[in-house]
């Protein structure tokens, strides 16, 4: 079960480098681009939405989002006739394999090339039992790959169904591929097809196109899961107006949430389990685990502490500040490899470049444009540095880096006591 953690203690969604957050995700003519997949994202974790989808920061690639879409692809080569005859199984296994090759077995996010073979071949397998277990009832399909972006309350949706069947009289079914383990009934994505298709005007034209008649209004007879690795269907009857009423008021609710930029992380062990971000989450680097428990003199109680605790970090303060001055003063007239010595102190001296960044979406779209943003880890100041001085960097990423960069002189003071290190 998800577990909240939005309360006053919660970690704050802050910008990488610690600045403000970037303005909510908007098109230019004000619109939210929407979507099934974000809502469940922001649903899961708002600030994992907040790093994909407004840092875009990439993921991992995912060996199952490889395997679904080489299927999903077959399947599209098979069903883009629009008058028989129907491809080959040949055909499709070959377009199966074109779309295989297409990546390594890295990029396509397995560990090895012999676990990427065996999926390869299990693809297969299932390409041929469909096409047994269906060739029988091919017909060319109303729409393949239907992608459309509805405009509705100030939101941009966009739905991609991978079959659409026009039962007559403007009576629709959507097909939608399932290569999972197994077929869970996922009510939001049924309520967002049903909202959207039925609102989409380019579909009365696409009937009117395909079969020469007009309707007036297109509408949702049922929602077919069609499970490819056993050849099961699951159908799902058009939900009922309450139902999708509010279904909506959630989907406002979530986009009222990114347009008011509220990214609070939402951790909890499904989510954060399989979170690409957890190096450059709040809630995993900066402690935020539970701190154990401390036991107190019986003597001094919590109020005690909290004013010794106060005046201690006062003085503190000071001194930092002060030892801040002195080492700037050190930094501006010592030379660096040198030794000096005072009546009770030597102080070694090294001097060396730092870099400093100051365009955070700048320096966030080099690491993306190359896949970087692995290699610097948290997104700090020496994650990027550390990805700027490998040697193994492309020169053209290093040049697009150096061009953001501002380089600064760091010293570093080795300081030691006469008679011993402090
Ligand atoms: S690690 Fe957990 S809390 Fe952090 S962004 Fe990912 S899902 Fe959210």
């Amino acid at each position: 079960m998800k577990k909240k953690n939005s309360g006053p203690d919660a970690p704050a969604a802050a910008g990488l480098f610690g600045e403000a957050l970037p303005p909510a995700p908007a098109k230019k003519d004000g619109l939210l681009a929407f979507s099934y997949s974000k809502m469940s994202l922001y649903e899961e974790c708002p600030l994992k939405y907040k790093f994909k989808y407004l840092d875009k920061i990439k993921e991992e690639p995912k060996f199952y989002f490889a395997f679904g879409s080489a299927i999903h692809s077959a399947l599209e080569f098979l069903y883009s006739v629009k008058n028989p005859p129907f491809p080959t199984i040949e055909e499709v296994c070959e377009a199966f394999r074109a779309e295989w090759n297409s990546k390594s077995y890295l990029e396509k996010g397995y560990r090895t090339q012999a676990k990427s073979d065996d999926d390869y071949q299990k693809g297969l397998l299932m390409l041929k039992a469909y096409y047994e277990h269906n060739r029988a009832r091919f017909a060319p399909p109303f729409l393949v790959e239907y992608s459309t972006d509805v405009e509705v309350d100030g939101l941009l949706v966009r739905t991609i169904s991978d079959r659409i069947e026009h039962l007559g009289g403007g009576e629709i079914t959507i097909i939608d591929y399932k290569t999972g383990k197994d077929v869970k009934r996922q009510p939001a994505q049924l309520y967002m097809y049903q909202k959207i298709t039925e609102l989409d005007p380019r579909l009365k034209e696409k009937i009117a196109e395909t079969y020469g008649t007009r309707v007036s209004s297109v509408r949702i007879r049922e929602l077919l899961y069609y499970h490819v690795p056993t050849n099961k269907e699951y159908t799902f009857e058009r939900a009922d107006d309450k139902e999708i009423g509010s279904f909506w008021e959630r989907v406002l609710g979530v986009a009222e949430n990114i347009r008011g930029l509220k990214f609070e992380p939402t951790p909890g062990d499904r989510q954060c389990g399989w979170c690409d971000y957890k190096s450059l989450c709040p809630v995993f680097f900066a402690g935020a685990q539970p701190a154990p428990q401390l036991r107190l003199p019986a003597s001094d109680s919590v109020e005690v502490l909290v004013d010794r605790y106060g005046r201690l970090k006062e003085r503190m303060d000071e001194i930092q500040a002060q030892l801040d001055e002195v080492a700037a003063d050190i930094a501006r007239s010592a030379r660096d490899g040198a030794e000096y010595s005072g009546s009770q102190y030597t102080a070694r001296i090294s001097k060396r470049g730092k870099w400093e960044f100051k365009d955070r979406d700048a320096v966030i779209n080099v690491l993306n444009q190359f896949d970087l943003y692995k290699d610097a880890l948290t997104l700090t100041l020496t994650g990027i540095t550390n990805v700027l001085e490998n040697p193994g960097l492309p020169d053209e990423a290093r040049k697009k880096l150096l061009e953001l960069a501002v380089k600064k002189t760091a010293t570093d003071i080795k300081v030691l006591k006469k008679e011993g290190l402090i």
